[in-house]
């Protein structure tokens, strides 16, 4: 199959009932258990190991209608909040046995805490991430909380998990990384063989099966995405920040890329592509889990590590890429997002590099606004 049907079938399942694949692959494995991950990070390997599918809870696009989140939450809360509420009130959320949430923010924290009250019959867990990460105990404090979560997956899966087990799954989701990874790298050393939109696809359909058969289809798209040969357009070239948990809908993604954007890297589904080097598999795999989360991972506006700006990873990352200008495009009402902000238009200004600012919601269907001022904001650049 060519990348250009691949994406296009990945689309529609991703834009019809994306849950409808975990239901399905359910049906074909009886008796096996599926833990929902709400973004941004989670140890997956831990539930994977213990022999359950772990699969991305993150949001309901732009084809769902809030109609009982609503009342559960203030009206200036990011939109996956209550769409991730709404899934599960509306019985979309009927194949998971558990779903884990992280202290990433506010609303996130309190989410755990209505799915607890509201869903009795899942397992819901919660990961406090560490909020000192330079003191000498943050290693040890990290590895007993996955230590915790480990054996509340035991109980949950019914079964054990040895050392070997982690190993195993570590081994898997490295290299699913780094062929998500080498996607990626495509894009950015020639992005008109391969879009952001098809990027994002590739990747987000491996937030919803088995990472050994997602690591098949990544296989395949590298493969096909090496055949293609195309002429560059007039495009200014860009780094996009902001998107690391909500995620804004395919539309808008594509309607960036028209309006003259070519996107050399972004934060999207960061909790896929979480880790610059392979975790090490040797030694003791969930001291390996948490030492990777204190030394490994990328930066992110819901990771607390005061050891580095993140205004400067965000500029290191437009000088490597090779980025003239940066599309900050976050989440309304996504707190995170918008005081990292703060930081990034400092930064970006003191470095004269150019940004544009953009706000979206899950639930936008007009794009109009947004393409025109990325159209003016290209223009600004290309004919500056
Ligand atoms: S979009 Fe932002 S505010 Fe909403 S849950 Fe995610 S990190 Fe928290």
């Amino acid at each position: 199959m060519g990348i250009h049907e691949m994406v296009a079938q990945y689309r529609e399942m991703l834009e019809d009932s994306p849950l409808n694949l975990v239901a399905e692959w359910k049906a074909k494995h009886p008796g096996s258990k599926v833990v929902g991950c709400y973004p941004v990070y989670t140890p997956f390997e831990i539930i994977h190991a213990a022999g359950m599918l772990p699969v991305g809870i993150i949001g309901a696009g732009n084809r769902l209608e809030i109609a009982h989140a609503d009342s559960r939450f203030q009206s200036f809360v990011c939109s996956i909040v209550k769409s991730t509420l709404e899934l599960g009130l509306i019985g979309n959320l009927e194949s998971l046995d558990g779903i884990v949430f992280h202290s990433i923010c506010d609303p996130a924290r309190n989410l755990a805490s209505v799915f607890k009250r509201n869903f009795p019959k899942l397992q819901v867990e919660y990961v406090h991430f560490p909020q000192n990460m330079a003191s000498p105990h943050t290693v040890n404090y990290l590895a007993a909380e996955y230590r915790t979560l480990k054996s509340n997956y035991e109980r949950l899966a019914g079964r054990p998990v040895t050392d070997d087990d982690l190993r195993k799954s570590i081994r898997v989701y490295n290299e699913q990384r780094k062929l998500i990874g080498q996607l990626y790298r495509m894009r950015r050393e020639a992005p008109q063989n391969l879009s952001t939109l098809e990027t994002y696809v590739l990747t987000r359909i491996g937030t919803l099966i088995p990472p050994e058969e997602h690591i098949g289809l990544l296989k395949e798209a590298i493969a096909a995405a090496k055949e293609r040969d195309e002429r560059p357009k007039d495009r200014i070239k860009v780094v996009l920040e902001g998107s690391f948990c909500e995620q804004p809908p395919l539309e808008l993604i594509e309607g960036l890329e028209a309006a003259g954007c070519y996107i050399l890297d972004d934060d999207f589904l960061l909790g896929w592509r979480f880790f610059k080097q392979d975790i090490p598999s040797e030694g003791d795999p969930v001291e390996n889990l948490a030492r990777a989360y204190l030394n490994q991972s990328v930066y992110s506006g819901v990771k607390h590590d005061t050891r580095e700006a993140k205004s400067k990873h965000l500029i290191d990352k437009v000088r490597e890429t090779g980025a003239s200008a940066v599309v900050i495009l976050a989440a309304k009402f996504c707190e995170p997002a918008l005081f990292d902000y703060a930081l990034y238009r400092r930064a970006l200004e003191k470095e004269g590099i150019p940004h544009l600012y953009l706000e979206f919601e899950e639930k936008m269907w007009i794009f109009d606004k947004a393409r025109t001022e990325v159209e003016t904001f290209v223009e600004s650049m290309l004919f500056d």
